[in-house]
């Protein structure tokens, strides 16, 4: 799942955790579109994680 700053997070912490409100910019989610295999080749996913756990209150 995505938010429109492109904060990502699996589908159940983005729902159940998060209850469809990003943590970060407090906007909704959507499902993060699938980058099609031969634009992979040229436009390969990011290998950099960026991992900023939340801290649930
Ligand atoms: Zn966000």
């Amino acid at each position: 799942m995505i938010c429109t700053f492109e904060c990502t997070y699996c589908k159940e912490c983005a729902s159940k955790t998060f209850k469809n409100t990003c943590p970060n910019c407090g906007g909704n989610f959507t499902q993060r579109p699938i980058r099609p295999k031969h634009l992979l080749e040229n436009y390969p996913a990011s290998t950099t994680i960026v991992f900023k756990p939340k801290q649930i209150k």
